[in-house]
């Protein structure tokens, strides 16, 4: 099919993009582009062109799909369409309506004139992708908003309404009803007018005042884009458009362009865009496969979890049954919630009004009756198997058919829940993280007997709730917490090794990790793993599970809430100083384990513990209990801090290479006092490093 159109109206052509559902510029819409432009030059009936799109919009850019292959370079590529439609003899009118973005937005600074209608979302949105406006924007941007507005939209990336631009040279006229027929009246006016062609790159740009306002910018942006190179080089680029004639700025933008899609930050970036569409896509189930509806929800249990889902819900729009047992329990959970808002009031982020519509959308219960008509419950109870059996029986026994029933389990196995009813194929895993009100991570299990259509609402589910949704399949600590268990090992074989939680947090801080280990425990609490290792060495006598973290807990050190764990914290503060009396506890310790401390290095730490959650990642990935690596990055993006200028553990383990990976691997395996079925290169990981492949490249298939 033609993905450009041509028709007539009187003396005016209309070409009108066809790509859905946004109209982004690939090569197939490239080449029609052109060759219809063509076709209307030649056509002696015409005296004016208008380029419109679908009621989607003008065009939401390029098509990424095509970066780094053939078809993104192969002529025309979008310079060389902008070109032609820079250069047509006839003038050239842009209508612009709905999304008009990144090449969208350049391919209409390259038209002649620009009519828009108001909400019209107007951005340069690249630097999101570590890159920057790589056909002429950072060029013909400036000449009509100014230097200052459009270094800001080009720097920010951020989307704005045509209704705000409305009145600056970037708008030529305005549409009130009709987008097409605003335009091609105007496009008569230009014929009968005789304006000809008004050509963005004529225009002169005033320097004055430039220079000083450059390395005023210059200061600002650097100590603001942390890692990432493209937020200067935006400026670079700007900086360009008034200091060069337009044709040497448009080749600095292309070689500023060249090195940033060059740079690992954004080829992270990008990586990470395409996961997250990926994501979504769920093997064995049909994307079309339709969803259950979900109206009403049910949650089961408002403590830290429970209270936190309930809000996301209701601030998606969602009623929510809110049930515990006891009514203390119940109080103190709306209290708490309450409380949470009452922040955001503070903050100016909440109205009161917003305040008191969510908080009427909870429904406090002692009673499952309630449940008899909602169409989701999400039980986030205590984390005991015999409370969970409680719970989904009685869910079973109230709940009405195809109703979808889901857990928020941490680590309990999901079939053995799902067994408990007698409708197993409508139990799934929904594990949130916490803040579950905050954390856009949500880890969607997959048990045994999960139907389709329950999977496909989950994932609805997610997009409804803002999050991002990433499958796993059902093992111990799922995706992130299996990997996590790893990476706290090898932090803490790194303690008794010889180093020191503020050495090691730095290290991995260093690297990119949003908080080292040792912060993040002081921040949940030493209490939590110290009362489940208690229980499993009850359980099993014959294994070692003592942590270095007992010593701490013994003392009294449960990290922030008791102002004292890996870190003293001043009364009042969240500011973790070093403490002496740690290192007092670890080095005792270490002399119990008749342990010699050494000299460990900040790279061996982000070595050890990186590559553990690599290495772990590779089994999670060939035991099919994640579908793609690209999805492993995901939860390590969203819900544990990794950087996303890393692209995630199996992207930084591609981007370093696998054998270098699996060299490291079997080096660390080798010292005395390794666990050598942990450090072990996985099999898969071995097998990709040998065939030259990569972590994602890899397809392997999900069970
Ligand atoms: P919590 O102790 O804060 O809350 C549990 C709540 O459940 C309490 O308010 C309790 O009164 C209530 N409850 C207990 N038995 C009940 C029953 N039979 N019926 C109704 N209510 C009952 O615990 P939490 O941290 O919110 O954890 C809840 C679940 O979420 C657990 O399975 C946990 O593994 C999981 N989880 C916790 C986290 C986390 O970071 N805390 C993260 C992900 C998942």
């Amino acid at each position: 099919m033609n993905k450009v159109s041509f028709e007539v109206q009187g003396r005016i052509a209309v070409l009108r993009l066809d790509n859905p559902p946004v109209n982004s510029l690939g090569h197939e819409l490239r080449e029609a582009l052109v060759a219809e432009l063509a076709h209307a030059n030649a056509d002696s009936g015409i005296d004016a062109v208008v380029l419109i799109g679908s009621p989607a919009g003008f065009s939401a850019g390029a098509d990424i799909r095509e970066f780094g292959t053939p078809k993104a370079a192969a002529y025309p590529n979008l310079r060389d369409v902008i070109g032609e439609v820079e250069q047509s003899a006839k003038p050239l009118i842009a209508a612009i309506g709905g999304v008009c973005m990144g090449g969208g937005l350049e391919l209409a600074l390259g038209c002649h004139y620009r009519v828009a209608v108001s909400g019209a979302r107007m951005a340069l949105p690249e630097v999101k992708l570590g890159l920057l406006p790589g056909a002429g924007g950072t060029q013909r941007l400036p000449r009509l908003l100014g230097v200052e507005a459009a270094l800001n939209l080009i720097v920010s990336g951020a989307t704005v309404s045509s209704d705000k631009l409305r009145g600056t040279p970037l708008f030529d006229a305005f549409a009130d009803g009709d987008l097409l027929q605003g335009a091609v009246t105007f496009a008569r006016r230009v014929v009968a007018e005789g304006l000809g062609r008004k050509r963005v790159r004529d225009l002169t740009l005033d320097g004055y005042g430039a220079e000083a306002f450059f390395q005023f910018a210059r200061n600002t942006i650097k100590a603001a884009a942390g890692p990432y190179p493209a937020p200067l080089a935006c400026l670079e680029a700007v900086a360009a458009a008034v200091e060069r004639p337009f044709d040497a700025g448009l080749k600095r933008e292309r070689e500023l362009f060249a090195s940033l899609m060059l740079s690992p930050e954004s080829a992270a970036l990008r990586h990470v865009f395409q996961a997250e569409r990926a994501a979504s896509r769920i093997q064995g189930v049909p994307d079309d496969i339709p969803a259950r509806p979900i109206r009403k929800v049910g949650v089961i249990g408002a403590g830290t979890m429970g209270g936190g889902i309930a809000m996301s819900l209701i601030n998606a729009g969602l009623p929510v049954v809110l049930l515990e047992t006891q009514q203390e329990a119940l109080d103190r959970g709306l209290a708490n919630i309450r409380r949470n808002y009452q922040g955001a009031l503070r903050r100016g982020t909440l109205s009161e009004a917003g305040l008191a519509e969510r908080l009427a959308l909870i429904n406090p219960t002692l009673d499952y009756a309630l449940f008899r008509d909602v169409d989701l419950s999400i039980e986030a109870v205590f984390e005991s198997m015999d409370v969970k059996r409680q719970v989904f029986e009685t869910l079973d026994g109230v709940m009405q058919q195809g109703a979808v029933l889901a857990s928020n389990t941490s680590a309990l196995n999901l079939d053995a829940i799902a067994n408990f009813t007698r409708r197993p194929q409508d139990v799934i895993g929904l594990h949130f993280f916490s803040p579950a009100n905050v954390m856009r991570l949500l880890e969607v299990v997959r048990g045994a007997k999960t139907a389709n259509d329950v999977l496909a609402t989950a994932m609805r589910l997610s997009k409804t709730l803002g999050k991002i949704a990433v499958v796993s399949g059902v093992c111990d600590g799922f995706i992130g917490n299996r990997m996590l268990a790893r990476y706290a090992a090898a932090a803490h074989d790194m303690i008794m090794a010889g180093a020191l939680p503020q050495q090691i947090d730095a290290a991995l801080e260093d690297f990119g990790m949003a908080m080292g280990p040792f912060r993040v425990g002081d921040l949940a609490g030493l209490d939590i793993g110290w009362a489940r290792r208690k229980r499993l060495a009850a359980e099993f006598p014959d294994r070692d599970l003592s942590n270095v973290a007992d010593a701490l807990c013994e003392a009294g050190r449960f990290g922030q809430k008791t102002a004292a764990g890996w870190y003293r914290y001043e009364p009042g503060t969240r500011q973790p100083a070093a403490d002496p009396e740690v290192s007092a506890l670890i080095e005792q310790y270490r002399r119990k384990k008749a342990i010699t401390p050494r000299p460990v290095s900040s790279q061996e730490i982000v070595e050890r513990c990186i590559y553990a959650l690599i290495n772990e990642g590779a089994r999670i990935l060939e035991d099919g209990i994640a579908q793609r690596a690209s999805d492993i990055d995901l939860v390590y993006l969203n819900g544990y801090g990794f950087p996303a200028y890393r692209g995630g553990p199996m992207f930084f383990a591609d981007q370093t290479g696998l054998h270098q990976v699996v060299r490291s691997l079997q080096r660390i395996a080798a010292q005395p006092g390794s666990d050598v079925g942990v450090w072990t290169p996985a099999p898969l990981l071995t097998r990709l490093a040998q065939q030259g492949q990569t972590f994602n490249g890899f397809k392997g298939s999900a069970k």
